[in-house]
């Protein structure tokens, strides 16, 4: 795997190989890497020929500076841990080499509706931060093929309206969410809950499943009350738990007769907020 730390010096390799390459593909990652994002990188290599990954711990898409001084760093072990997953590249740059001058807010990205629902709405300026970065990147990458994890549902819709913004011809393929063995999705903000709230965290999972059986066997209304109210009684500050249209993600408040949903949580264990959701067809 060749470590890539400048945008220059990445642009100007992959411009040599691109021309004997069909594809690209590029997984960004903001490290503190797990088997999901593996999933990711294993996909990418089934797809294209060539892999790109990156770590970029993106202060611009967090909502509060103590959550970034936070976010865990494990470098030396996510560098072994793309070596023997087969990456390709690594690009890892810092914060000077992509925001050189201070976090420019003025770019503003028309994301419509998607920024006002669910993350939109709970994490304000998040999706803008997401789309600094992402766009960035995709023109420092240009890739054929962007791996997305389902873990970040929404993010994943961000994304795809960010590329037509862009006006780019890039493929992206939403990966599903691995999982630990008692359902918690992987996270790296994992690394940050204590034995008590790790034990707690897989409840979230269990809601969603729980949701997604019941749905069209009760009241939908009352079902999401309870779910969010047994959430709560068992220590966790609800955001949302919400089902929507999977591709534009309008709310669903009657699930009868409808088909492609989603059903997406976001909750606080104390100082910790996991998200998590469920495809139901
Ligand atoms: P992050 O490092 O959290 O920004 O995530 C980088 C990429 O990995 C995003 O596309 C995420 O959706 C994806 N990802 C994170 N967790 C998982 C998971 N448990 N399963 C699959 N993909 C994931």
């Amino acid at each position: 795997m060749i470590i890539f730390k400048h945008s220059s010096d990445l642009r100007s390799y992959l411009r040599t190989i691109r021309f004997s390459l069909q594809r690209i593909g590029f997984v960004p990652t903001m490290g503190a890497l797990h088997e999901g994002h593996l999933s990711l990188i294993k996909q990418s290599k089934a797809n294209a020929e060539l892999t790109v990954c990156s770590i970029f711990i993106n202060r611009a898409q967090f909502n509060s500076a103590d959550d970034f001084d936070k976010y865990p760093v494990t470098i030396e072990s996510d560098i072994r841990l793309l070596e023997s997953s087969g990456c390709d590249i690594l690009f890892m740059p810092d914060e000077k080499e992509i925001y050189p001058d201070a976090i420019s807010k003025e770019k503003k990205f028309d994301l419509g509706y998607l920024e006002t629902v669910l993350e939109g709405k709970y994490r304000p300026g998040h999706f803008q931060g997401v789309c600094l970065i992402v766009e960035k990147l995709l023109y420092i990458v240009e890739p054929n093929v962007l791996f997305l994890g389902q873990k970040d549902f929404q993010q994943c819709l961000v994304i795809k309206r960010l590329i037509q913004i862009m006006g780019k011809d890039i493929e992206v393929h939403m990966v599903p969410t691995k999982r630990e063995s008692d359902g918690l999705a992987m996270s790296s903000r994992n690394l940050r809950l204590n034995p008590a709230e790790r034990a707690l965290a897989p409840e979230l999972n269990k809601a969603l499943t729980s949701v997604k059986k019941n749905i069209l066997k009760v009241e939908y209304s009352g079902l999401r009350r309870q779910t969010i109210a047994s959430l709560e009684n068992q220590g966790f500050k609800v955001d949302y738990l919400d089902l929507a249209d999977k591709n534009t993600l309008q709310l669903v408040c009657d699930p009868q007769n409808k088909s492609a949903l989603v059903v997406l949580v976001a909750a606080f264990l104390n100082e910790i907020r996991l998200i998590d959701n469920l495809l139901i067809n």
